[in-house]
């Protein structure tokens, strides 16, 4: 079984560890940096990324995560996990951990639209996914090896660079865990290729 990670400093934790425990994996709480050893991939909640973000520096996570990231293990980031994941944000000069390839924007639907729901189809992962989408973010541009897995009214709403899984919406909010299921999928995978190497 393996050990799936939820970066657990604020935001939508619980729902993940429903959705991960019911794709038959074991889910950890990361608090601390030291709670990165022992997982096999993690997961970046969405909530809200600038809070996020001050307490990833107030507990010395930033580094850790960045070796986490170069380490090869797989990342998923959801709303604003999406935006910790980003290499560049529109408008803002830094990025936080600035690992994948994307530029994200943030509260980007329109503040009128707060939140709603979609259908989506997501290439190779799922059709006709109810996705909640809670002042979302979206991805403005993709590197070249950034496959682009669901676009929403013209915009990105999905997309994956390997190791790393970034979407706007909420997956973990409903019954529906074929987006965790793929994560999963990704992380065992990524464990059965080490075993090789
Ligand atoms: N708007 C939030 C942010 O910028 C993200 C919202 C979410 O995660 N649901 O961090």
């Amino acid at each position: 079984m393996v050990n799936i990670g939820v970066l657990a400093l604020q935001g939508a934790v619980r729902e993940h560890v429903t959705s991960i425990e019911a794709c038959g994996a074991n889910a950890v709480l990361v608090k601390r940096a030291e709670d990165l050893n022992g997982i096999d991939g993690l997961i970046l909640p969405g909530g809200e990324s600038t809070t996020m973000r001050r307490l990833i520096d107030l507990y010395g996570m930033m580094e850790p995560l960045r070796v986490f990231a170069n380490e090869g293990h797989p990342m998923f980031g959801t709303c604003a996990g999406l935006i910790l994941l980003a290499k560049s944000l529109v408008n803002y000069d830094q990025s936080h951990l600035g690992v994948m390839d994307v530029t994200v924007e943030r509260n980007s639907f329109g503040r009128q639209v707060d939140s709603f729901e979609a259908n989506l189809t997501i290439h190779g992962v799922a059709e006709d996914f109810p996705a909640v989408f809670i002042r979302a973010p979206h991805i403005t541009e993709v590197g070249f090896n950034t496959e682009v897995l669901c676009e929403h009214n013209g915009r990105i709403v999905m997309a994956q660079q390997g190791q790393f899984l970034g979407c706007s919406f909420h997956p973990e909010l409903t019954d529906d865990h074929r987006i965790t299921a793929y994560f999963v999928n990704l992380v065992e995978n990524h464990m059965k290729q080490k075993v090789k190497t």
